[in-house]
């Protein structure tokens, strides 16, 4: 027996010892990219490179052991080989094989190696099985050839568990799996031709290295705040479901406005909420596999669904968002948008399903009163339309006269007259026709083309206020929708302020509609520019009050001047009737106006009135009308005088 065996024992110990002993306290959901679950067969390999140690000491002469250690030495060692072989099959079986085979499996593995120690323990004193010379070296019997067929056996049992399992297994884990039992198979055969270990020993240490490494790599792919994994590990999971051809179903979930959530409680309360949802969602079915695939953006990936699964999944995750989670003190609920597709029927490629999942969250978003969306045919048309009205948005955005000014009266009850307009914009293309806003304001929002469109329709009225200002003067103000960008950016609100201090400009007849969204998002410098604004005149009105984020700190604490309340919330006007009353009252108080938007119907009207709204803006009255149409009106108006 020579040295370099021991050389190589002890050198193996140290590697393994190694990485055993470089122990992160990581937390993983997903076990299989925890490195602890390897620590049984580290160990195990760990306690067969010392007892081999120990024993080759002795075979090589460089160590005497008295007799009784030496027998016990050699059955220990003999012990070792099966034992580790096991553990390391079992670690690959338990990932491969469900539960209840996988102990069934166990156990009979188990039962054989008891046999085989029993049988070695007795055989200490019969010596048949392992016979020894008078130098107390092992010199025959059929015990090490018994060990053999026993590990054979395993690693066999090992291989099939990995080839039954094909399909559902990623590549690496097959290329680590099958290279790791093969190793030890060949190195079993080499053993039973040579005895001599070199290969056992070495091959194995080098599969846990490879091993250990590809944890590591691994980690790059765990989102270091929640621990799942992340987006490049979600690109690999769709590219292994398309490969194999596993039809399944993608629920991505989305928390809406989750940027106000840093900006009222903080980012470390934000972290919190994303760690508790994260968790939620792990354990939210078992089966699927959880990833973030953005900052407030998961993904869930379920072997394919029915519809009805779907529908129940997707109703619980959303009341459990509403009930909401509590941290410390507070109480965080939010509400989630959810984009829903399978594969590989609605994607067939990693880019495609990207794409529509794109697409059907920003179309929440722009729909705004629908927060899930399951991918169909439909949709695709849409998205096409999408691409068509992006264009049509370049288009006028190089020839302004395409974008066109409608103005909806805001109508004073108690004296009868229009007290106001609101200027609403359309896109007149030559090829696709009328645009509405609901379609081509999103899609300026997100290319960022929106500041232009503002400073052209703040432009638009400004030369409107001024070419009549005789019969416009009635109007107490014409009011402009502005999008979140047009405050935020320095540049685009100087260019705003600009126009409003040309010659011909009024800013004191213009009013700016903001809504509350963007208003919890208001950073100290949009806040400013706030001011900047209204020092000019520039009147500041809340837009869609009562949907989304009732926030009435905002409601005080900023100075509006008029509010505005929601179309939803007057539709439903008998059951909102206290509501409105209360908020109304509360807003004489504070001095501010009140417009009801959107009433359509006498009895929404009277609604308004009873509960004491003055203003009110609705095609009950008027839709949205052209300039002259608008000016036709006041003339009638002041006729009537
Ligand atoms: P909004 O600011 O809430 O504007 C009111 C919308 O409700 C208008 O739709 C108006 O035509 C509609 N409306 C008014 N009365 C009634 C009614 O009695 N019944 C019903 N069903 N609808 C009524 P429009 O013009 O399609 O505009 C939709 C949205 O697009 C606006 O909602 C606003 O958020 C946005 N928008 C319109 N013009 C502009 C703009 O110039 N800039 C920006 N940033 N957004 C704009
Ligand atoms: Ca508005
Ligand atoms: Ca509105």
């Amino acid at each position: 027996m020579s040295t370099e065996l021991i050389v190589i024992e002890t050198l193996s110990l140290v590697i393994v010892s190694a990485i055993l002993l470089e122990r992160k306290s990581v937390r993983f959901s997903d076990s299989m990219l925890n490195i602890t679950t390897m620590y049984p067969v580290l160990i195990s390999f760990l306690v067969y490179l010392v007892i081999s140690i120990l024993n080759h000491l002795h075979m090589s002469l460089l160590i005497r052991y008295p007799e009784p250690a030496v027998k016990l030495i050699t059955i220990l060692h003999t012990l070792s080989f099966p034992q580790f072989i096991l553990s390391w099959m079992t670690h690959i079986e338990r990932k491969t094989l469900t539960r209840r085979r996988f102990r069934m499996l166990l156990i009979v593995e188990l039962a054989l190696l008891a046999v085989f120690t029993i049988l070695t323990i007795v055989d200490l004193g019969t010596g048949r099985l392992f016979m020894f010379s008078d130098a107390h070296q092992l010199e025959g019997g059929s015990g090490i050839t018994i060990m053999l067929l026993l590990c054979g056996a395993y690693t066999v049992t090992g291989i099939m568990t990995v080839l039954h399992a094909w399909r559902s297994i990623d590549r690496y884990s097959r290329m680590v799996h099958l290279l790791s039992s093969g190793f030890i198979l060949f190195s079993l055969v080499l053993f039973h031709l040579f005895r001599q270990p070199y290969m056992f020993a070495l091959s194995n240490t080098f599969m846990l290295l490879f091993s250990y490494l590809y944890f590591q790599r691994r980690e790059l792919e765990i989102d270091v705040l929640t621990r799942i994994p992340n987006f490049p590990a979600f690109i690999d999971h769709v590219e292994h479901v398309l490969r194999a051809k596993i039809e399944s179903t993608m629920i991505v979930v989305d928390i809406e406005n989750f940027r106000l959530i840093n900006n009222r409680y903080g980012n470390s309360v934000g972290d919190e909420v994303l760690k508790v949802f994260s968790a939620y969602l792990v354990g939210f079915e078992p089966r699927a596999k959880v990833f973030r695939i953005a900052g407030n953006r998961f993904a869930l990936s379920f072997h394919l669904m029915t519809h009805n699964q779907v529908v129940g999944s997707v109703k619980a995750i959303k009341s459990r968002c509403v009930q909401g989670w509590s941290l410390g003190m507070l109480g965080i609920s939010f509400y989630v948008n959810i984009a829903i597709a399978e594969l590989p029927r609605h994607a067939n490629t990693r880019d495609k399903l990207l794409e529509i999942l794109d697409f059907m969250l920003t179309e929440i978003k722009a729909r705004r009163r629908q927060s899930v969306i399951i991918y169909n045919k439909r949709l695709t048309q849409l998205q096409l339309r999408r691409l068509d009205v992006l264009t049509a948005l370049r288009g006028a955005i190089a020839d302004e006269s395409r974008i066109i000014v409608h103005y909806q009266p805001i109508h004073d009850v108690l004296s009868g007259r229009i007290h106001a307009a609101e200027a609403l914009m359309r896109l007149q293309d030559p090829q696709m026709g009328m645009i509405s806003p609901g379609e081509f304001i999103p899609a300026a929002e997100q290319t960022a083309l929106i500041s232009k469109l503002t400073e052209s329709i703040v432009q638009k009225v400004t030369r409107f206020l001024h070419d009549h200002a005789n019969l416009l003067a009635s109007l107490s103000h014409i009011s402009i929708n502005i999008s979140a960008d047009d405050l935020s950016s320095s540049e685009a609100s100087r260019r705003l302020l600009d126009i409003l201090s040309g010659p011909d400009a009024d800013p004191s007849r213009i009013g700016f509609e903001v809504t509350e969204s963007m208003l919890l998002s208001s950073k100290q410098s949009v806040l400013e520019r706030w001011e900047a604004f209204s020092s000019k005149g520039v009147k500041f009105l809340l837009d869609d009050f009562g949907t989304g984020y009732a926030n009435l700190e905002s409601l005080t604490s900023l100075p509006f001047d008029v509010v505005k309340i929601d179309r939803s919330v007057i539709s439903n006007s008998r059951n909102n009737y206290e509501l409105i009353t209360v908020i109304s009252l509360m807003l004489e108080r504070l001095g501010k106006q009140i417009v009801a938007e959107g009433v359509e119907t006498r009895e929404q009207l009277e609604f308004a009135q009873a509960a004491g709204v003055r203003y009110v803006q609705g095609y009950y009255f008027s839709k949205p009308v052209p300039e002259d149409q608008l000016l036709d009106m006041l003339r009638y108006d002041r006729a009537k005088q």
